[in-house]
């Protein structure tokens, strides 16, 4: 039987991690910048979480959740986004008692039983940020301008930030009923997905990117132009704040989002390196959500970026940095009989806190050379030999060239200078003479112990 990923999973595989971790960590650097501080959630939730926060009517809840019963019979969900997670274990532990602002990060799997095609999979990643307890615009800018920092920080510039107003209870009841009866006016030219959404969640037609649709409601009204005058007033000083910061942005009427708990503020960062699925990043303001959910009123605002598109684009760009970790020393025994001896030299060295591999293969010393140099290590310690005889052992600066006869007794400290020399210069490419160990005798040398 041969066993694979689940469809739309993905292996992240040695030579990828190193990535994923050059991405986290720069992440979490511009996060800390910033001031927000990590949280980490549980995988799975009750369903009722996530329903009641994203909308029953929304695709995420109608038809992409993970949701299995348990073997007690409560129904529970993989988490499909992170924002409803957060505000629960915002209520759930008080965050909000002890400061006027909970600005929190996160970094974590998600779950969407989506269509798999490039950039979009069913195991994906986010990193995101949550400010809660703030209803004023200048929290909203700051959460765009993080985001952006984020890119910029990887070096990505040429991000497009669409920005639109979703309205608030006030204001928003009245413009949907006056959309919803222009759409029935249309309704035979909607594609059937649309036509559906009119009765239900009838902003979401304006964001279809079906040509038919688009064609159909090229005249319809925006939120944007019916707000009430205190949505009109943050979207305006939300604006003038990114105008002053010298962030460029696209205001979009047709943005709404896919889920239903925003207000006001909405926002997406769109990359023209992604192709069809465009989106870097999307977040925006959610003022009810934590009285929905059972806490105090606490107004709010986030945004969610996908790992794996980020990584698209880096890729494209070739903007990754730095590479996958080395080891520092290779420690070669010259015979079988040396084995026991290169293992305990192997683990002296790491516990002084240096990187170290030795042979697994009993191979020959020139095999072990070539291993040494595929995996372009900084020090090769030959142990064995007339040198072992004498206490000794032979370091290679793989670097250099150059060898050295070192009494084990100060092999460590030995090393440590080597690699330390040799940490800020770039690596070498070797030639093959340099694999070799010179004027060593190949005789093997008794069992003396270190
Ligand atoms: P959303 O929570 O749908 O607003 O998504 C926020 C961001 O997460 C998007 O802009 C994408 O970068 C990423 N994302 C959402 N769904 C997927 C998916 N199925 N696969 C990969 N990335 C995704």
């Amino acid at each position: 039987m041969k066993f694979r990923t689940i469809r739309g999973t993905k292996d992240i595989l040695p030579n990828e991690a190193y990535q994923w971790q050059f991405v986290e960590a720069t992440v979490r650097r511009i996060f800390e910048q910033f001031n927000y501080r990590e949280i980490r959630t549980p995988m799975f939730e009750e369903t009722a979480l996530f329903a009641r926060s994203i909308g029953e009517l929304t695709d995420i809840v109608s038809k992409e959740m993970y949701t299995f019963t348990d073997r007690g019979g409560t129904s529970l969900t993989l988490k499909p986004e992170m924002t409803a997670s957060v505000i629960r274990a915002y209520i759930q532990h008080n965050l909000g008692s002890s400061a006027p602002l909970t600005k929190l990060f996160y970094i974590s799997p998600m779950f969407r039983q989506e269509r798999p095609q490039a950039g979009r999979l069913r195991q994906f990643h986010q990193f995101g940020a949550e400010a809660l307890g703030s209803q004023y615009p200048e929290i909203d800018a700051e959460v765009i301008l993080l985001a952006l920092s984020i890119y910029k920080a990887f070096g990505i510039e040429e991000v497009t930030l669409k920005l639109n107003s979703l309205g608030c209870e006030k204001c928003r009841p009245a413009y949907k009923m006056l959309l919803q009866s222009e759409l029935r006016k249309v309704y035979n030219d909607l594609s059937p997905d649309s036509q559906h959404r009119v009765e239900e969640n009838p902003l979401r037609v304006l964001d279809s990117k079906d040509p038919q649709d688009r064609a159909a409601t090229t005249n319809m009204p925006l939120i944007k132009d019916y707000l009430c005058t205190d949505c009109q007033t943050h979207f305006q000083e939300l604006q003038s704040l990114l105008n002053a910061s010298g962030i460029a942005f696209e205001i979009d009427g047709r943005l709404v989002r896919g889920l239903d708990y925003y207000t006001k503020t909405a926002f997406e960062l769109i990359s023209s390196h992604l192709g069809s699925q465009d989106a870097l990043a999307g977040g925006g303001r959610y003022d009810l959500l934590t009285q929905e959910l059972g806490g105090k009123p606490t107004p709010g605002i986030g945004f969610a970026a996908g790992i794996e598109r980020l990584l698209l684009v880096l890729d494209k760009q070739k903007l990754f940095r730095g590479g996958s970790p080395q080891t520092s020393v290779f420690v070669a025994s010259l015979g079988n009989d040396m084995i026991q001896n290169a293992f305990e030299i192997a683990r002296r060295i790491r516990l002084a806190g240096i990187s170290a591999e030795m042979d697994f293969h009993r191979r020959s010393l020139k095999a072990q050379m070539r291993e040494a140099d595929r995996q372009k290590v900084n020090v090769v310690v030959l142990v064995g030999g007339d040198e072992w005889a004498s206490g000794a052992v032979l370091v290679k600066d793989m670097r250099s060239g150059e060898q050295h006869n070192v009494k084990v007794a100060e092999l460590i400290e030995f090393i440590q200078q080597i690699v330390q020399a040799q940490s800020d210069k770039p690596r070498d490419s070797r030639n093959e003479s340099e694999l070799s160990i010179q004027g060593l005798s190949t005789k093997e040398h008794g069992t003396s112990k270190i």
